[in-house]
């Protein structure tokens, strides 16, 4: 669906003295490991899910005489695993942008050292991705990063660990030119892959005035400044264009930010709601969401001002009862979402969840076939348990098939179709089924279904779906397309 971006902005950070990287998303195909020769640099970049492929990739390639060195969220936490299991010679953590350079040389010179710590680099320093790489037509969606960071603190969450808590934003101008670039390939679909869009709230403003130092206040500000900036420069590109991002739903109360979103054509955003209880909201950390009707309003109002919410929803809290889900679905119905996905908790690695979780002794001793459940990335996929907590009132298996009724409820013909109504023409309302189904078959069957025969069948149907709804998203590449800014300055310059 969408461009992977990390792997095109080290694509740039490599830079041109060793000719152009080769570059394989196995979400498309699988890297052909008889191309992998001695002395090459093979770089994998791998989170808690993919660990256990990436680490058979990463013993073939050693294996063939290859450099590995490991990156991503999941080895930056247990960089001693991507030695163990994946036969590392090097480990990245942090931020690679400006380290993988030196990485490079390094293994080329024959001297990697065994971890670098590319930290948290600066905003001025994030990496354009190199889109000219980009094989054609196989992704609907590009990506561009807007800012890295969120200030929360979410119980399920690594972001605000690894990325940090001080939003990092990229300079507006630099945005501006990656998203023309990739309008001229043809790209109408941008996902802004930011961890959290809204970085400044009115709550945060106001706890900033109450200090006597102004300095902070003057910080948040001008944060807010420049996302006003970059939206009033997003709204100048052309009108074909949609953007997506993800947010808090404290942007709701902030009427001028959505009108702002709109006019840059932000129609869609993923809204961590998790819970639509007061009590699940506290067993996540998440008291700055709203429960009952105050969520529907502010879910709502998005709707109102003209974004698109996908709304995020978790089950398995150990506040959530046997009505849970099919009262979660009928929020989701009054609030006018327009996408909804249901999640089952799962304790991952870098998060405040795991930590309690692990430390159970209970988790601590459980394995299965022989490897620690504390380590459940490790186990094959399909010998890894759905749910790994023990719930208060329900059993495993009716939190399972709760989640999966929530999607099917929330997904079925009847609704979908009612919900298409945000579209006009019949085409449009077509395009808003195939989609929807899409969603469901890529997320819903293969995460939760544990037989094996569905989680196969859901696949061949979403890549059919994939196929089918793959133009819809495209759009007539404009390679003479300006930059606004460039533009204007280049009419000064003239005058
Ligand atoms: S879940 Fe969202 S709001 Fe919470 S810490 Fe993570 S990125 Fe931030």
């Amino acid at each position: 669906m969408i461009t992977p971006r990390w792997l095109y902005v080290l694509a740039a950070a490599t830079g041109t003295r060793w000719g152009d990287p080769r570059i394989v998303d196995e979400t498309l195909e699988q890297v052909d490991i008889g191309t992998i020769d001695p002395g090459d640099v093979v770089g994998i970049g791998i989170h808690t899910g993919n660990a256990l492929r990436g680490y058979e990739i990463g013993r073939e390639a050693r294996q063939r005489g290859a450099w590995v060195v490991f990156g991503g969220i999941h080895p930056t936490l247990f960089p001693d695993e991507a030695a163990t299991h994946g036969a590392a010679h090097s480990v990245v953590r942090g931020d690679g942008d400006v380290i993988w350079p030196q990485v490079i040389a390094d293994c080329l010179a024959g001297r990697p050292q065994a971890i670098y710590d590319g930290g948290r680099i600066e905003a001025d320093h994030f990496a354009a991705a190199r889109w000219d790489l980009l094989p054609e037509g196989r992704y609907m969606w590009a990506s561009v990063q807007t800012v890295r960071g969120c200030p929360k603190h979410c119980s399920f969450c690594s972001v605000w660990r690894t990325d940090g808590q001080e939003p990092r934003q990229r300079g507006v101008d630099r945005v501006i030119r990656e998203i023309v670039e990739l309008r001229r390939l043809g790209f109408r679909f941008i996902a802004l892959a930011d961890d959290n869009f809204y970085p400044v709230t009115f709550a945060d403003l106001a706890q900033a005035k109450r200090r006597a130092d102004g300095t902070w206040l003057r910080e948040l500000e001008t944060l807010r400044a420049e996302r006003f900036e970059l939206m009033a420069r997003l709204a100048e590109l052309p009108a074909d264009l949609v953007f997506f991002t993800q947010i808090t739903m404290e942007a709701a109360e902030d009427p001028a930010f959505l009108d702002a979103m709109r006019h840059a054509k932000i129609r869609g955003a993923l809204v961590g709601v998790e819970s639509v209880t007061t009590e699940g909201l506290k067993d996540v950390y998440k008291g700055f969401n709203l429960a009952g009707e105050d969520l529907v309003a502010r879910l709502r109002a998005f709707r109102r001002h003209g974004v698109h919410v996908l709304g995020s929803f978790i089950f398995g809290l150990p506040s959530d009862t046997e009505h849970t889900f099919d009262a979660t679905v009928a929020l989701a119905e009054r609030s006018d979402l327009t996408f909804a996905q249901f999640v089952l908790l799962t304790p991952f690695p870098g998060t405040v969840d795991f930590e309690k979780w692990a430390a159970d002794e209970n988790h601590r001793n459980a394995t299965v076939d022989g490897l620690p459940l504390t380590e459940h990335w490790l186990i094959p996929e399909d010998r890894r348990p759905r749910l790994y907590t023990a719930h208060p009132t329900m059993s495993l298996e009716e939190i399972r098939l709760g989640t999966q009724r929530a999607w099917d409820r929330f997904y079925c013909w009847r609704y979908v179709w009612a919900r298409s109504r945000v579209v006009k023409s019949f085409r449009a309302r077509m395009a808003f089924v195939l989609i929807s189904k899409l969603y469901r078959q890529m997320y819903a069957n293969t995460g939760i279904a544990t037989d094996s025969a569905r989680v196969e069948r859901s696949a061949r149907w979403a890549r059919w779906l994939g196929y089918a709804c793959r133009r819809l998203f495209l759009g007539k590449p404009m390679p003479d397309l300006r930059i606004p800014g460039e533009q204007l300055a280049g009419t000064h310059t003239l005058s």
